[in-house]
């Protein structure tokens, strides 16, 4: 991102919020589930699986984890009563955590039962560095019980491999992506560089390991390598699957997909699209130009 691209992100609190609504709309579903199912219908029709979310972190009240459950209760009951090809992938901290982890643990646990009725699967997805520990510690505790969990491991971390290591022993399905969350040198890889290679080296040890892994990204180096991985191991493609957002790079999901490989999607919805859309948006190179065109339109 260059220096101005770097100024229009961080001014983006001040882009009118409709301004943002309109850029955003291509990354999530819309807020509510009917929007969520005909997203989901299209994007199955193209020959891709979807991970639904509902856009909520890092709530307040206990209550707001309750409703959450009871949303992706509801979610799950959707896609099988639509018979959509769709998980779910659910925040801890939108389930608690940073209340008590032993009540975000039983959220989780009433979720994955709802779910194994279906069945269906739910992965936790990984937040910032302060909950790692405690992520992992809920998904090892749930796993003693349900085997349609999975996590999410970031090759940003120093920490990973010692992580993926462990999860291997447990032949964990995990989602491996570099990590949005800028975290600070003691504990994270700065370079891009740096990360590109523990993420081959990652990927490299969780596919040995026989683990299923959802390969999360967009960097197309990482996905070429990751075809040269799956070939050397000789991998079927029902051993892995790649994972991209909605909304970004949709040519490349399209080669990878033509390719012979799975790819699933992930397309949040919910009335809490500001926050999420934001954050999306300062991750996007594009972003000056994009905010600059809606602006100078008047739109
Ligand atoms: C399915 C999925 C699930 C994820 N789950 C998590 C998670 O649980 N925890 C976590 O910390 N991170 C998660 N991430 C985010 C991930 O860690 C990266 O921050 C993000 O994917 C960007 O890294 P990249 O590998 O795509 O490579 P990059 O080099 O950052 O991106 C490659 C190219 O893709 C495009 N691009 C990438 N991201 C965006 C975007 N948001 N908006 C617009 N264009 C973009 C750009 O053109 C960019 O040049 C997830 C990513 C995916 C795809």
């Amino acid at each position: 991102m260059n220096v101005f691209d770097r100024l229009i992100s961080t001014s983006l609190p001040l882009v009118p919020k409709p301004i943002v609504r309109r850029i955003a709309s291509s990354y999530i579903a819309g807020e509510t589930l009917d929007d969520l199912i005909t997203a989901v219908r299209e994007l199955n029709g193209e020959g891709f699986m979807v991970a639904t979310s509902i856009l909520g972190e890092f709530v307040r009240q206990r209550e707001e984890s309750e409703q959450a459950v009871r949303d992706y209760q509801e979610v799950l009951a959707a896609i099988d009563r639509n018979g959509l090809d769709s998980n779910i992938h659910i925040k801890l901290t939108h389930f608690g955590l940073k209340l008590d982890k032993d009540f975000s643990r039983d959220n989780v646990r009433a979720l994955l039962e709802t779910a194994s009725g279906y069945p269906n699967f739910v992965r936790i997805d990984m937040e910032d560095a302060s909950c790692t520990t405690d992520t992992l510690d809920v998904y090892y505790q749930v796993r003693e019980e349900f085997e349609n969990v999975g996590v999410v491991i970031q090759a940003r971390l120093h920490r990973s491999l010692d992580d993926v290591r462990a999860l291997a022993k447990v032949r964990a399905n995990v989602r491996l992506c570099k990590g949005i969350y800028i975290e600070p040198h003691d504990i994270a890889c700065t370079d891009a560089e740096e990360i590109r290679s523990n993420y081959t080296k990652l990927l490299e040890e969780l596919l040995g390991a026989g683990c299923y892994v959802g390969i999360a990204t967009h960097d197309e180096r990482l996905v070429r390598g990751a075809f040269q991985i799956i070939d050397r191991l000789g991998l079927e493609p029902s051993a892995y699957e790649f994972q991209m957002l909605h909304g970004v790079l949709p040519e490349l999901r399209r080669v990878i997909l033509n390719e012979g490989h799975r790819v699933r999607v992930g397309v949040p919805f919910g009335p809490s699209w500001y926050a999420y859309s934001v954050r999306r948006l300062r991750k996007n190179p594009m972003i000056a130009r994009y905010v600059m065109k809606a602006m100078l339109s008047g739109s």
